[in-house]
C-alpha cells in the first residue's frame, strides 16, 4: 500500500480562542482529512492565556525562576491540544493529543527559549498507523533530565516547523488570523498587500525585525532544510503566501515590504576616551552578560572623546545599565550614559536591492517629507533600518508603503 502524504498545519492562539473556534479547526483539520492526508495539528494556548500566564507569575515574583517560568506557561499549550481532540472526536475522528515531552521533541536546558535538538518521529508514526490524527502542543519540549521548556514566544511555529522537517511532511501550513504575509503589518497599513510567495531571506529578516506574523527562528529552520510554508487564514479558504527558496522572478521586486519593531531602546555612552580598546572593553562585558547589542555606532571625535550607541531589547536596558555602571568602574571612563526607550526600528525588506542603489535614498527621502528624524541607521544586503522616535512608528510605516508603492501588484 502506498504510504500516505503528511501535513503539518499549526493554529495560532487567536484560530484556537474559544470553543466555537476550536470546533472551526477542527472541520478544517477533518476536510484535510477527508482529502486523504496524514495530519500533525500543532496548536498554540487559547488566545492570550500565555500572556495571562506571564501576568500571574509577575504578581507573584519579580523574579521567578526560569524553570518554573516554563512549567507554568507549558500549561496554555495542554489546555489547547485536549479540547482539539475532543472537538476532532465529536465529529468522528479519531484524534489523540500529545504534549512536547511525550511526543519525543528534545531540546537544549536554555529555558523559556530553549533550542530543538531532536524529535523522535516514533510515537507519531504509530498513531498513523492507527489512523489517528495526530494533535502537539506547540511551543514545548523536554530536556534530557526530562525538566519542560519552551522556545521562544511565538514557538508554535517553530514545533510545526521542525515536525514537517523530520517527517518529510508536504507542506507546513500556518494558520493565522490574516489571509497571510503582508507588505506592511495589515493592521497598521490598510492597504497593505498580501503576498503570493516571499523567499526565506525576506521572511527571516523581515519576522526578525518586527513582523510577528512567523517567529524568526522558525525560519531559520525552514531555510536550513527547505520546508515550504503556506501561511494563511483559518477563517477562510483562501490561497496564502508560500514561503520559499527565492526565485528568480523574485528579484525583480525592489522592496518587498515594511515593518516596525518596538521594544528596543537606545543606550548612549558619552565622551568615551577615542582610544584602542575602548569600544572593545564596553562590547566584552555586555556579551558576558549575554546582552543582544544590536545598531551600534560610534560618532567622529573632535577632541580626543566620542559618543558610542546602540540598541538592546527594553528588556534588558536594566542589566546593560547594571553593566555599564560595573564597566564604568573598571575605567571605561565614559562620563555620562543616557537611555532612551522611546524608539522604534523601521525597516524596509527586499532581495532586489542587492543589486539596487537609491533605494535608501528613497527611504529617507520619504520620512524627512513627513518630518521624521532619523536617529540611526544600520543595512545589509536586504534591508535598510533606521532608528525613529516610537510616536512617529505608524506614520512612517505608511510613508515608506506609499513611497515604495507596496499597495500595487508587482
Ligand atoms: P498567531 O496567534 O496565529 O500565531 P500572531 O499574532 O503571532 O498570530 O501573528 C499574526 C499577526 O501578525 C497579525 O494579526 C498581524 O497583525 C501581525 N503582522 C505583523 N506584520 C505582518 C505582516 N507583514 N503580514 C501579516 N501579518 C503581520
Ligand atoms: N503560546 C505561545 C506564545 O504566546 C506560543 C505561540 O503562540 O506560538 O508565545
Ligand atoms: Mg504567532
Amino acid at each position: 500500500m502506498a504510504k500516505k502524504k503528511i501535513i503539518v498545519q499549526k493554529y495560532g492562539g487567536t484560530s484556537v480562542a474559544d470553543p466555537e473556534k476550536i470546533k472551526n479547526v477542527a472541520k478544517r483539520v477533518k476536510e484535510c482529512r477527508d482529502r486523504g492526508y496524514d495530519i500533525v495539528v500543532v496548536v498554540s494556548a487559547l488566545g492570550k492565556t500565555t500572556d495571562t500566564l506571564l501576568r500571574l507569575a509577575a504578581e507573584i515574583s519579580g523574579d521567578p525562576a526560569e524553570r518554573e517560568l516554563d512549567m507554568l506557561m507549558s500549561t496554555g499549550e495542554q489546555v489547547s491540544v485536549a479540547l482539539l481532540a475532543m472537538a476532532l472526536h465529536e465529529l468522528g475522528e479519531k484524534a489523540i493529543s500529545f504534549t512536547g515531552a511525550q511526543v519525543g521533541i528534545m531540546t537544549d536546558s536554555s529555558h523559556t527559549k530553549a533550542r530543538i535538538l531532536d524529535i523522535s518521529t516514533k510515537r507519531i508514526r504509530e498513531q498513523f498507523k492507527k489512523g489517528r490524527i495526530v494533535i502537539v502542543a506547540g511551543f514545548q519540549g523536554t530536556n534530557l533530565d526530562q525538566e519542560i521548556t519552551t522556545l521562544g514566544r511565538g514557538g508554535s511555529d517553530i514545533t510545526a516547523v521542525a515536525l514537517a522537517k523530520v517527517l518529510n511532511a508536504e507542506v507546513c501550513e500556518i494558520y493565522t488570523d490574516v489571509k497571510g504575509v503582508y507588505t506592511a503589518d495589515p493592521r497598521m497599513v490598510r492597504n497593505a498587500r498580501k503576498l503570493e510567495s516571499i523567499s526565506y531571506d525576506e521572511m527571516l529578516e523581515f519576522a526578525s525585525l518586527g513582523a510577528q506574523v512567523m517567529q524568526a527562528r522558525s525560519i531559520e529552520v525552514a531555510s536550513k532544510f527547505n520546508v515550504p510554508i503556506h501561511v494563511r487564514a483559518s477563517f477562510c479558504g483562501e490561497q496564502g503566501t508560500m514561503i520559499c527558496k527565492e526565485v528568480k522572478k523574485m528579484e525583480d521586486v525592489l522592496v518587498r515590504g515594511v515593518t516596525v519593531k518596538k521594544g528596543e531602546a537606545k543606550v548612549t555612552v558619552c565622551d568615551v576616551p577615542d582610544k584602542p580598546g575602548e569600544a572593545s572593553r564596553l562590547f566584552e562585558y555586555l556579551a558576558k552578560a549575554a546582552i543582544n547589542v544590536d545598531m551600534i555606532i560610534q560618532n567622529v571625535s573632535r577632541t580626543g572623546r566620542t559618543d558610542i550607541s546602540f540598541t538592546v531589547p527594553s528588556s534588558d536596558l536594566k542589566r546593560t545599565q547594571e553593566v555599564i555602571k560595573a564597566t564604568n568602574k573598571k575605567k571605561t571612563n565614559a562620563i555620562e550614559v543616557k537611555f532612551d526607550k522611546d524608539i522604534a526600528k523601521l525597516s524596509i525588506v527586499g532581495v532586489g536591492m542587492r543589486s539596487h542603489s537609491g533605494v535608501a535614498a528613497k527611504m529617507f527621502g520619504a520620512l524627512a517629507s513627513e518630518k521624521i528624524n532619523i536617529d540611526m541607521i544600520s543595512t545589509s544586503e536586504i534591508k535598510i533600518s533606521c532608528v525613529i522616535k516610537k510616536k512617529d512608528a505608524v506614520g512612517a510605516v505608511k510613508a515608506l508603503h506609499r513611497a515604495f508603492g507596496l499597495h500595487k501588484k508587482k
